[in-house]
């Protein structure tokens, strides 16, 4: 026969760099559109892979393989998608192929596995040995006619599979499993349910003046349907969700869909349900309790437009929203946006690229935006809506600064609560009023050291110190999980004098319970709420005011909106303050504004107790007075004169691994290589080679190198020119490249 071929060009989710050509026959041609999926051999198996092109590639081979089978009606991506990965993959330095693997829902990625198929005479021939005699996998293999070859795993098996097979018994043949079908129904959990009290009341709320003023521009701009971004620019608790709201019937009364991009919808379980609860049904959920195979309904939903709004945490950047209108990113400063692993993007950036290319209104939301995302909007790049006061009209909180070296006697600074701070809580629930009392730090000791030697008790897989957990006695590790019994001697010198001490939460709720016995208290951090549905109940609970005091880490801070909170303790303010990175001031201003901004919703006032032990530092002063720009204009001029982003360009190369001597050697040598190829007249600064601050994690030794320009061009340039002499590629241990790095422990 002799059929007529077209050429199409395609992509697998695979780290590769590469598009492939293959041919296609005539008459499935008008089933294929950009973004099908098909499958297609690929190094000896068969592949899900995406049609990213329609006809030949130059220089491509005459000989091409042909692509086995079509695999969906509908395509997973259209042509905007593409170009925001292809353009995501080029600017983060990563294979298209992972970008790809990262923007469609796990699932879709299938490829085929080696089968065992019975034949004719190999059945003919086992049915004559007694079924006894014959392995367990063989019966099966008799009973049904195919068996993955993975269940094949004894060396007997094997080795009667391969005699088989040479027979002619048995045929081992690459075969995909039938895909998984069928729309699921939406996924919502119980935590998102709206309960009685709850219920949103903002259908009724007037707008204040700033937030009609706010509202209004973003009406102009949804209609006018093309590229503009917006910094909505409110104080904590100023009613930015009710302009989003605004914004969002805005969207779908003309006919679009809304993308809200959250930081962690399970930590901020209100936010979703006000969206619930105002829009009803066609709205989608991606959080990270779904499973996998709720996300491929969820995402199907999605991509047949089923849902008219979506909400999600970053990367649902990638979600393929038909007739998208608005992206709204919720607390735009928030790290979680920055994806850390092998393709580490920034869903903030990606979103105001996606707003370009789709020519959509982008509102970033946050009381403490990212210096990055301010400076564009000093450049005018962005444009600025403020909500500068709450609803009510009431003030900011009132902070009051505790210099902690002044605390005697020495005890109350050991667990931080200080006499003050005592006193506040008691005057606080007298008058019948809530407290927040927030440490970045969970546990119980933070540290556990040997007094008579000194050994600090370590990670063995990330040599940070562990954390005491009272409760179960054990010593934990906080990055990777390890734990193990508190030993009753010291593990080097055998003395019985193994102190623990540091301030985790566990100790401070502790003291709590000894110092008002009668006041309902709670904890808030990672491990009082690992069972289903227990950050909800806490939640539920402190809201409705069965709660008197919370203690809590990070957690507490995300946009919760607790009207009752009355008094905020910060129980040590600098604790991050110190981090070996540029943007610890930034980190620190940005949580202690977010805390503080817990309290003082209802009515008047609130007050605000930050302890702290640098309190002439800029970041806490500026933070204990809200003033935004005042800390924006100090830290800017410090950043500005070392050439930091944003006014400045950062690519951040990770080597890691399990030989240390290894890893230190590619990471002198990868130093070296930046400054042969570093050409002369480059404004580039190679900052390293050098251990992490984090020097261990996870079992891996840590090296890094940061290279830093003002001149974006010049430091891509100088990793473009590394990777292409192969000094970027290493055998057992990984360099990575991490384009605009957030975490530079
Ligand atoms: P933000 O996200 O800016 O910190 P929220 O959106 O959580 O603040 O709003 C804070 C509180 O103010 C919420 O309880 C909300 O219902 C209420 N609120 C918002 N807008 C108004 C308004 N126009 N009138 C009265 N209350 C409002
Ligand atoms: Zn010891
Ligand atoms: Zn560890």
């Amino acid at each position: 026969m002799n059929e007529e071929f077209e050429t199409v060009q395609i992509a697998f989710q695979l780290p590769i760099d590469g598009i492939f050509s293959y041919h296609v026959s005539k008459r499935f041609m008008d089933r294929l559109v950009l973004g099908s999926r098909v499958f297609a051999p690929f190094r000896n198996k068969i592949q899900a892979g995406f049609i990213v092109g329609l006809g030949p590639l130059d220089g491509q081979p005459d000989q091409l393989r042909e692509i086995s089978l079509v695999l969906d009606e509908k395509p997973y991506f259209n042509q905007q998608l593409w170009n925001l990965l292809c353009w995501a993959s080029d600017y983060y330095m990563v294979p298209i192929g992972l970008a790809l693997k990262t923007a469609l829902p796990s699932g879709s990625d299938r490829k085929s596995k080696p089968w065992a198929i019975l034949t004719a005479s190999g059945r003919l021939h086992l049915s004559q040995s007694p079924a006894k005699s014959l392995p367990s996998s063989l019966n099966r293999l008799m009973k049904r006619g195919v068996v993955p070859l993975s269940e094949i795993v004894s060396e007997t098996e094997s080795s009667f599979i391969k005699e088989a097979s040479k027979k002619g018994f048995i045929i081992i043949e690459q075969r995909i499993t039938p895909p998984r079908r069928g729309l699921g129904k939406q996924y919502l959990p119980e935590l998102l349910n709206p309960s009685e009290n709850e219920s949103d009341s903002g259908q009724k709320v007037t707008l204040t003046v700033a937030q009609q003023n706010a509202v209004d521009s973003l009406d102009m701009a949804l209609e006018k349907a093309d590229y503009q971004p917006f910094l909505l620019f409110g104080v904590t608790g100023s009613g930015k969700t009710e302009v989003y709201l605004k914004a969002i019937e805005k969207a779908l009364s003309l006919g679009k869909r809304a993308l809200t991009l959250v930081p962690e919808i399970a930590l901020t379980p209100q936010t979703a349900r006000i969206f619930l609860s105002r829009f009803g049904g066609g709205i989608a959920l991606f959080h990270s309790k779904l499973t996998d195979a709720q996300k491929l309904d969820e995402w199907r939903r999605v991509a047949s437009g089923s849902a008219n709004i979506v909400i999600a945490a970053r990367s649902g950047i990638f979600l393929p929203i038909p007739d998208l209108g608005l992206i709204i990113v919720d607390e735009e400063h928030d790290n979680s946006y920055k994806q850390e692993d092998a393709f580490p993007y920034n869903a903030r950036d990606l979103a105001l690229l996606r707003g370009k290319l789709e020519n959509l209104c982008v509102i970033l939301g946050s009381a403490t935006p990212s210096l990055e995302t301010f400076v564009n909007v000093k450049n005018g790049k962005i444009n600025r809506l403020d909500l500068p006061s709450r609803p009510h009209g009431g003030p900011l909180p009132k902070t009051e600064i505790l210099d902690l070296k002044s605390v005697f006697p020495l005890k109350h600074r050991k667990n931080f609560l200080t006499p003050n701070l005592i006193k506040a809580i008691s005057k606080t629930l007298e008058e019948n009023g809530q407290v927040a009392l927030f440490l970045n730090r969970r546990g119980f000791d933070t540290l556990a050291q040997c007094s008579s030697c000194g050994t600090v008790l370590r990670c063995p897989n990330c040599d940070i110190s562990l954390t005491h957990h009272k409760k179960s006695h054990d010593l934990r590790c906080h990055m990777c999980g390890y734990a193990r019994t508190a030993p009753p001697t010291c593990p080097s010198c055998s003395s019985e004098k193994l102190v623990f001490s540091g301030v985790g939460t566990q100790k401070v709720e502790e003291s709590l319970i000894e110092l008002f016995p009668e006041v309902r208290i709670e904890r808030l951090d990672r491990d009082s709420t690992m069972k289903r549905d227990s950050l909800d109940d806490i939640l539920k609970r402190f809201r409705n005011k069965e709660i008197d005091i919370l203690t809590g880490t990070q957690m507490i801070v995300k946009g919760h909106d607790f009207p009752g909170i009355s008094l905020v303790g910060i129980l040590c303010g600098d604790s991050s303050l110190h981090f070996p990175d540029f943007r610890a001031s930034e980190h620190t201003f940005q949580t202690l504004v977010q805390v503080s901004g817990r309290t003082g919703r209802e009515s008047a006032g609130g007050t605000v107790l930050l302890q702290t032990f640098d309190p002439e530092h800029y970041a806490i002063q500026l933070a204990a007075t809200h003033d935004y720009d005042g800390f924006f204009e100090k830290d800017s001029v410090l950043r500005r004169e070392l050439f930091y982003p944003p006014y400045g360009h950062l690519i951040l190369i990770k080597i890691q691994g399990s030989n240390q001597k290894k890893v230190e050697e590619k990471a002198l040598q990868i130093g070296r290589q930046s400054r042969i190829l570093k050409k002369p007249d480059e404004p580039v600064s190679i900052l390293g080679p050098a251990p992490s601050p984090r020097k261990k994690a996870l079992g891996k030794h840590r090296w890094q190198i940061i290279l830093k320009s003002q001149s974006r061009n010049s430091v891509r340039n100088l990793v473009k020119r590394l990777n292409a002499e192969g000094v970027l590629t290493a055998h057992g241990m990984s360099v990575s490249i991490d384009v605009d790095p957030v975490n530079l422990v």
